[in-house]
C-alpha cells in the first residue's frame, strides 16, 4: 500500500518535471487537446448535497453570469447520462474537467474555503464549458514571457503550451482565464508570467468575464446573436473566421441568424 502510495507520488512528481521542463515546446504530448463543447449549448448540472444554500447560491449566480451574456445554458440534471457534478473536496482545491466528457460526469471540485470568491466560480465553469487558460495559447510567447524557475513545480503543467485554435480572437491579457503576474509563484518575490509590452490593465482573474471572454464562449457555441467580439482590436469578424476555419469538431454549428430578434 505504501509502495503503491511512493509509486504514485513519483510519477506525479516525474510528471510535473516534465510538464516545467518542455513549458515553451510544442509538445505532441500536450498539444491537439481541443475540448468538446456541451451539445445543444445545455449543461445539466447537480451541485453536491453538502453546500450550504448560500455558497449553492455563489454557484448559481456565477452561471448567470454566464448565461446573460452567451447561449450556453445551465440546467439542473434531468434523465441526462451526461451531466456536470459540481463536488465539494476538503483539499483546498478547485478544478474542473475542460469541456464535456464524452461519457458520465464532467467534474467539477471545489473547496468551499478556498474556492468562494465569484471569480473563482467563474474561472472553474469556464473550463467547465471548454475553455483552456488564455497563457496556455500556443502564441502566447508572442504576448508573455513565462518564468519557468518561479513556478511552484505542482502547477506546472498549468503552464504548458496547449492549444492552437484561438477562434479568430486576439491574445488577451485580461482574460478571466489569464493568471496573474504571480499565480502560483515560489515566493512572494517571485513572478511567474509578465507580459512583453508595457500592459496598463489588470493581468488575471478579475470578478467578470472580459468582452474577450465573453466572444469566446459565443464563438466556441455559435452563439450568432450575442457578441461575438468583432470589434476586438486584432479580431478576425466571425463569419470571416467561420468560413475559413477548417477544424469543426471543437465548435458547434451557429444559432441560425433567423433566429435573433
Ligand atoms: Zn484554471
Amino acid at each position: 500500500m505504501l509502495l503503491t502510495k511512493l509509486l504514485a507520488k513519483a510519477v506525479a512528481w516525474l510528471g510535473q518535471l516534465f510538464c516545467l521542463l518542455t513549458l515553451d515546446m510544442e509538445c505532441a504530448l500536450f498539444s491537439h487537446r481541443a475540448p468538446q463543447p456541451w451539445p445543444r449549448r445545455e449543461v445539466p448540472y447537480v451541485l453536491d448535497t453538502s453546500f450550504a444554500p448560500d455558497y449553492q447560491r455563489r454557484i448559481l449566480r456565477a452561471m448567470d453570469a454566464i448565461e446573460r451574456r452567451t447561449c450556453v445554458r445551465f440546467r439542473p440534471l434531468g434523465a441526462q447520462t451526461t451531466f456536470l457534478e459540481v463536488r465539494s473536496n476538503q483539499e483546498w482545491e478547485c478544478s474542473s474537467n475542460v469541456g464535456i466528457k464524452e461519457v458520465g460526469k464532467s467534474i467539477m471540485t471545489v473547496d468551499t474555503r478556498g474556492c468562494a470568491g465569484h471569480r473563482i466560480l467563474l474561472h472553474e465553469l469556464l473550463h467547465t464549458i471548454g475553455l483552456h487558460h488564455m497563457h496556455q495559447r500556443n502564441d502566447r510567447n508572442d504576448h508573455v514571457r513565462v518564468c519557468r524557475w518561479s513556478i511552484k513545480l505542482y502547477a506546472a503543467c498549468n503552464f504548458v503550451k496547449l492549444f492552437s485554435e484561438t477562434y479568430g480572437l486576439p491574445y488577451d491579457l485580461s482574460s478571466i482565464m489569464h493568471y496573474g503576474n504571480q499565480t502560483f509563484a515560489v515566493d512572494k518575490n517571485a513572478y511567474t508570467v509578465l507580459p512583453l509590452r508595457p500592459w496598463q490593465g489588470d493581468m488575471g482573474p478579475k470578478d467578470d468575464l472580459s468582452p474577450g471572454d465573453v466572444a469566446w464562449v459565443n464563438r466556441v457555441y455559435g452563439c450568432r446573436c450575442h457578441y461575438l467580439g468583432d470589434d476586438l482590436p486584432g479580431a478576425m469578424p466571425y463569419e470571416e473566421w467561420l468560413s475559413a476555419t477548417t477544424v469543426k469538431h471543437h465548435h458547434l454549428a451557429p444559432v441560425d441568424a433567423s433566429e435573433c430578434r
